[in-house]
């Protein structure tokens, strides 16, 4: 079943062949094989590197079929390797769907070809003695010098290679290379793709069964293949889990007002709806954030739902997911503490930081499950809870909670001491209820009350890590998310933030009433296409165009790092 891979032959793949032993048995149940990321890099390095980063867009790949010069054989036709990982694979069940699904459209192989067969200069022992990023660069440079229909790799493609032989598979420097024993396992392939789009493996919180340091130890993410819950169905060996929740978030492709953050209203609990997130249908969020963490801005918990079906179809049942993100961006699933599947009634407890974080309910009919979210209740800097009322952790001045304290002190001297039109709560003449929470009625003066209302008001900002100051794509000083579109985590200036929100307003009315040359989304005349992100088919001045173009050029450059 699993012949070959030279890397169990690679004396700097010790670790990974440890891995691949236990990994075989505890996971899928069928053939398995550990996804070996670039030799050259040991993992204390890949831990410490800056985490993978937005990606959105066109994301072409060159697929070069290569021959070892003693092996004439060619296993598969090019038209094979379409279906795979181009998009005329587009409906085929392979790459492309899983990319395209996974990502929810917010990327595509748009420019990806396939190239080959070339034949290398070396055979295939030759090879078997080098590193597997100088096997990669063999092939890249057979086809580069190839005298029939030589092919030279554009400086923006991703790069998977192709070899004739059983030999290796993996990826190095994000670059893949899979042979005739692995590109008919679609999460295999899709495993070394993450790796291409920058992403690093997946952990878990304890030892995982896969590795002592929990490395591959989240077999619902498929940057921990191939120790993962695989699906059996469609036209390849494998295919499935998806991304897990930290991933999909720190590729920017959930919809940013489908990510909860615990405490973006001001409060420190909360309990909220979740949608699977395969099924971006059902109504919820589709992940939730809890900081706790308030020296590190990117070390918090996220909360998600897997339903098993589609990608997920592998996966051993519905559940709720708790995964620590650590600084550096890396996923860790929660599987001690009562974890990893946590199902309706199991609570899972972070007594240290005072988080819980409880399901209520899976209803898988609806897509949805419900979770209590409590965490840590953090004030920024020069602001204190007011509790004017039992619980009230709205973040005031330490003058306005005095103040409040003071109020409280004098609440009996302030009430109409026999009641009144508004009953025994009824206040003296001048002085009204202060409703800093809905039945706060300590009597007041009409200023403190206006207080308690704009505190109010400034609850969620005035809390350490709430909303969207924190996690991954957060944007350095100055910018904020564009949002052209719902998952648009590219970071601009509040102006051109502000300027999409305005051609957001006014689509329709730049659109051409009865449709056009480009279908029902043509423009008027004088506007075009503002493709910021994806299929986004605002029409807009040639001017935003080409704004939100090269805002899209620095957005890597406008995110805040770890
Ligand atoms: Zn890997």
């Amino acid at each position: 079943m699993h012949r070959h891979h030279t890397i169990f032959a690679s004396a700097r793949c010790t670790l990974v062949v440890v891995i691949a032993a236990s990994a075989l048995f505890l996971q899928s149940g069928g053939p398995g094989r550990v996804a070996a990321q670039a030799p050259a890099l040991a993992p204390a390095r890949r831990l410490a590197q800056a985490a993978a980063p937005l990606v959105f867009g066109h994301t072409p790949w060159a697929v070069l079929l290569c021959k070892f010069s003693d092996q004439p054989q060619e296993p598969q036709p090019p038209s094979y390797f379409a279906q795979f990982m181009t998009d005329a694979g587009a409906g085929a069940g392979g790459l492309y769907d899983y990319w395209h699904d996974v990502s929810y459209g917010n990327i595509d192989f748009a420019g990806s070809v396939v190239k080959g067969w070339y034949t290398e200069s070396v055979t295939l022992a030759q090879a078997r003695a080098k590193s597997r990023y100088d096997r990669i660069s063999d092939c890249i440079n057979a086809a580069s010098s190839a005298a029939v229909a030589p092919y030279t790799v554009p400086a923006n493609y991703h790069i998977a290679v192709m070899v004739n032989a059983a030999f290796d598979a993996g990826s190095a420097g994000g670059r893949v290379i899979l042979d005739a024993g692995s590109w008919d396992d679609l999460s295999f392939a899709a495993h070394e793709m993450g790796h291409g789009y920058g992403l690093d493996h997946s952990f878990s919180s304890g030892p995982s069964g896969c590795a002592d340091n929990g490395e591959y130890g989240d077999a619902w993410d498929i940057m921990s293949a191939m120790c993962v819950s695989t699906r059996h169905a469609g036209p390849y060996r494998d295919g499935g889990p998806g991304l897990a929740g930290p991933y999909l978030d720190r590729m920017g492709w959930l919809p940013i007002h489908r990510v909860y953050s615990l405490g973006q209203e001001g409060t420190g609990s909360a309990t909220i709806t979740l949608a699977a997130l395969n099924h971006p249908e059902a109504a919820g969020s589709m992940l939730a954030k809890v900081p706790f963490d308030v020296s590190n801005p990117f070390h918090y918990y996220t909360v998600e739902f897997r339903r098993a079906t589609g990608w997920d179809a592998g996966i051993p049942r519905d559940t709720v997911l708790i995964h620590e993100v650590r600084p550096g961006g890396h996923s860790y699933l929660i599987t001690d503490n009562g974890g990893p599947e946590w199902q309706p009634g199991q609570t899972f407890q972070d007594a240290a930081h005072g988080i819980s974080i409880g399901v209520g309910s899976i209803d898988s009919a609806s897509s949805t499950a419900t979770v209590t979210l409590t965490g840590a209740d953090y004030c920024v800097q020069g602001y204190v809870w007011r509790e004017a009322t039992a619980g009230d952790h709205v973040c005031v001045t330490p003058q306005t909670r005095a103040q409040a304290s003071a109020d409280n002190g004098q609440a009996g001297a302030h009430r109409a001491p026999n009641g009144g039109a508004y009953g025994p709560d009824t206040c003296l003449q001048g002085y009204v209820w202060r409703e800093a929470t809905p039945t706060d009625h300590v009597c007041v003066t009409l200023q403190t009350r206006a207080q308690a209302s704009a505190d109010n008001g400034q609850a969620a900002p005035r809390r350490v890590l709430s909303g969207n100051n924190y996690g991954p794509n957060s944007c350095t000083q100055g910018y904020v998310w564009r949002e052209a579109t719902a998952a648009d985590y590219v970071c601009v200036p509040p102006q051109t933030r502000a300027q999409a929100a305005a051609d957001n307003g006014q689509a329709a009315a730049h659109r051409a009433p009865n449709g056009g040359a480009y279908g029902p989304d043509t423009c008027l005349s004088g506007y075009v296409w503002r493709e910021a992100t994806l299929g986004d088919h605002v029409c807009v001045t040639p001017q935003s165009r080409a704004q939100a173009a090269a805002d899209d050029q620095q957005a890597l450059s406008r995110i805040a790092t770890h």
